[in-house]
């Protein structure tokens, strides 16, 4: 089972909420460790590119409650995401990975401009490609933005990690003390049962494409390592 699987390539979802370790800004120990797992699972040969969430920043809904405008918002999300995309390259290069950022917003002084065949070639290359600033438009989530880059840059899998929940459950595990952890499940079953830890537009695009996706939770030592190396951990949603 711990075989690894050289010539595959896998999109690694990281939410912004673990990065900032439960606050509002970043904990390099934190992304530290984050980067550790990630060398060591690409180190035996897998593909890695990563899109990076913002949560630990700014979130487009919870400033538009607050009073602003949601597109403005937003694109103040997307901005976030940026800064975690450069604290992982750094760490990730401190391990000795080679890696390039490209935003979905332009920034050239930082990250290329996102061009798939581009980060296609870097990660035939073994470089791990962090890409940035979500699609660049408002009203999308990063996880939609993870299936989509997934599909684009023509990845095996999609491997979705959470923050405090280690799947995908029949309730929402922390208001619902009956609420059982899958082990497996179909997309149709994640859209009709509305089990949102994962975004719906997410569900469907890997849907009506075929794409495998593993839920899991970046909780432990190694989660990420083992998600990488194509472990069934989490919660594995299939077609
Ligand atoms: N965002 C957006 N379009 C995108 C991706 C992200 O508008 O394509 C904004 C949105 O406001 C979101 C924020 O960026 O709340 C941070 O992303 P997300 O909430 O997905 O981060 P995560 O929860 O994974 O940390």
């Amino acid at each position: 089972p711990d075989e690894p699987h050289s010539g595959r390539r896998v999109l690694l979802k990281l939410s912004g909420e673990a990065f900032g370790g439960g606050k509002v800004g970043l904990d390099p120990d934190v992304v530290r460790g984050i980067a550790r797992q990630i060398a060591a699972g690409q180190r035996d040969g897998v593909q890695v590119a990563v899109v990076m969430g913002g949560g630990n920043f700014f979130r487009g809904a919870q400033l538009q409650q607050r009073g602003m405008e949601r597109a403005r918002a937003d694109y103040m999300g997307m901005l976030g995401t940026v800064m975690n995309c450069l604290a992982l390259q750094d760490f990730l290069e401190k391990e000795g990975v080679d890696t390039r950022v490209q935003t979905a917003i332009t920034m050239g002084q930082v990250a290329e401009p996102y061009i798939p065949r581009k980060a296609i070639r870097h990660l035939e290359k073994g470089r791990v490609v962090i890409f940035g600033a979500g699609a660049g438009m408002p009203y999308f989530s990063t996880d939609t933005v993870s299936a989509q880059r997934a599909l684009e840059i023509k990845c095996d899998a999609v491997l979705m990690s959470k923050h405090g929940v280690d799947g995908v459950y029949t309730a929402d595990p922390r208001v619902d003390d009956t609420a059982v952890k899958l082990d497996e499940l179909t997309f149709t079953e994640a859209l009709t049962g509305n089990l949102r830890v994962v975004d719906a537009a997410a569900f469907s695009l890997c849907m009506d494409n075929d794409l495998p996706m593993l839920v899991f939770g970046m909780d432990g030592e190694d989660a990420i390592t083992r998600a990488i190396r194509g472990e069934k951990i989490g919660t594995l949603v299939t077609a």
